[in-house]
């Protein structure tokens, strides 16, 4: 189904960039990663299923860094048809204690790097099929982005910012192909939870599988862990023509979080 097109996704080298980049790679696009830590795992299971793959290792917080993988991306495959707009850290602390370099970061990496690259993308998808646009950008926000916990201010702050960027990017090209929607995960068991996970382990005693049924408990109806296999499915229906009309949507694929 999307043979042909190319997708950048940020923060690709682990967890649900990861498994996005290949669900989009199954459909036939040729994937550019982005992210730290090993690469050449990643880029050899995208290369598995038959599509091109690139890699660049801008560092999200950094805004000459972005441009410079933009115009990678162009360079390399013409231009970014679908932009997965996902990298990501956490910092888990009240507000009185929380550092403000790690609030800095976080705003940079989770918020202001999706402004970046989106603005970057944008020219090419308006110039895409004759003038009339293609484009889809999907960004990776949270449940957070769509209710509080306490301790997660700068991650909650990003990720309902995140949200009301989604909706601003969706209404500005709302009469073209370019489609913009955010997809708000639950919990997922990738190493930024597992950490939490860690944490809460060494914290109470427990061993790790009581400490992931606490940190489910709390917050999931389900008390399932969402997979990157399930926001990757996910993420390749909003590139299906069925996601045509989708547009500024914030879908959450949370076990029920936001429900109650
Ligand atoms: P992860 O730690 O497995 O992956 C994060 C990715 O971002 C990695 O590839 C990492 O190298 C990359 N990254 C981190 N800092 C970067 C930087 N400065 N520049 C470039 N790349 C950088 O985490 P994940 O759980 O897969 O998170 C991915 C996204 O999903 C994040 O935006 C996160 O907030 C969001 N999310 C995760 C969960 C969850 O439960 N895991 C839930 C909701 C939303």
């Amino acid at each position: 189904m999307l043979k042909g097109k190319t997708a950048l996704v940020t923060g690709s080298t682990s967890g649900i960039g990861l498994g996005i980049a290949k669900a989009l790679a199954a459909q036939g696009a040729n994937i550019v990663l982005n992210g730290f830590g090993d690469v050449d795992g990643p880029k050899a299971q995208i290369a598995a299923l038959g599509v091109e793959v690139a890699y660049h290792g801008a560092d999200m917080s950094k805004p000459a860094d972005i441009e410079d993988m933009m115009k990678f991306a162009a360079a390399k495959f013409s231009r970014v048809d679908i932009l997965v707009n996902n990298a990501g850290i956490q910092h888990v602390a009240r507000i009185e204690n929380f550092p403000v370099e790690k609030w800095d970061a976080i705003i940079a990496i989770n918020l202001s790097s999706a402004f970046h690259a989106t603005r970057l993308a944008l020219p090419a998808m308006q110039a895409a099929d004759s003038g009339k646009g293609w484009g889809r950008i999907i960004n990776i926000a949270s449940a957070h982005g769509l209710v509080g916990s306490p301790e997660k201010s700068a991650y909650v702050a990003a990720k309902h910012g995140i949200v009301g960027l989604t909706k601003v990017t969706a209404l500005e090209n709302a009469t073209s192909g370019i489609t913009c929607n955010a997809i708000c995960p639950g919990w997922v068991l990738t190493p930024l939870v597992q950490k939490q996970v860690d944490a809460k382990a060494a914290e109470g005693g427990i061993s790790n599988e009581e400490a992931m049924q606490h940190l489910l408990g709390e917050k999931e109806p389900s008390l399932q862990f969402t997979t990157p296999e399930e926001l990757g499915a996910l993420a390749v229906f909003f590139c299906s023509p069925a996601g045509n009309n989708v547009r500024g949507v914030a879908w959450n694929m949370d076990g029920g979080w936001v429900a109650q």
